[in-house]
């Protein structure tokens, strides 16, 4: 089985400035791209699951939110590394267009994305982390039996006492200080990871 880090990107990968007002466009951090190249270099697949709900209430369409996916992805490749996968969620309870307004599974803290993403890659969750700034991150990552790491590059940095309902196994200032951690923790004798950029592709759920 593989091995993955799953990532949020709102206020993990990237800044959360005017994603409403322009949804294509997404500032990575400026740490982000090494980090993504660290984890293609080790056997964990890099994997982003990230709520969207901006499109159940009729923010922005959901072409917009593929656009920036794609436009991630080829300023990574750009830069020799890449994302195996997106998932994102689109639903919301109160949603206001009809086809998202849904109670989805896939809503972190629900686990859908996660377990869609464990049947198509083969993923060993159990030996797989989360990683994200909020605790809908961290929720979704103990729901679906993941280690979890939080980080506080989000502008919804999670309350004391929510972090002490979801204790999540770390907390970092960033990603960039949660990979190396993670990296270095880790023995790797033995997994496997043989997919590559070429099987990358985004998926709703
Ligand atoms: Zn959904």
């Amino acid at each position: 089985m593989n091995r993955a880090i799953f990532l949020d990107r709102d206020g993990t990968i990237s800044t959360k400035e005017g994603i409403h007002e322009h949804p294509e466009y997404v500032e990575l951090f400026p740490f982000t791209i090494d980090v993504i190249k660290k984890i293609n270099q080790s056997p964990f697949l890099v994997i982003i699951a990230t709520n969207q709900a901006g499109i159940g209430r009729g923010y922005f369409p959901v072409e917009k939110l593929i656009e920036s996916f794609k436009k991630v992805q080829n300023e990574l490749i750009a830069k020799d590394t890449y994302i195996n996968g997106f998932y994102y969620c689109p639903h919301r309870e109160d949603a206001t267009i009809d086809k998202y307004k849904i109670k989805c599974a896939c809503r972190k803290p629900g686990s859908g994305m996660l377990l869609k993403a464990a049947q198509d890659f083969d993923i060993d969750l159990e030996n797989s982390y989360m990683i994200g700034d909020t605790m809908a991150d961290i929720g979704a990552g103990l729901n679906a039996g993941l280690k979890t790491g939080l980080v506080l590059t989000g502008d919804t940095v999670m309350q004391k006492d929510e972090v002490e309902t979801f204790h999540p196994d770390f907390i970092f200032p960033n990603i960039e200080q949660a990979v190396d951690t993670i990296l270095s923790l880790e023995n790797f004798s033995g997994l496997k990871k043989e997919i590559k950029k070429d099987l990358f592709f985004i998926r709703e759920c």
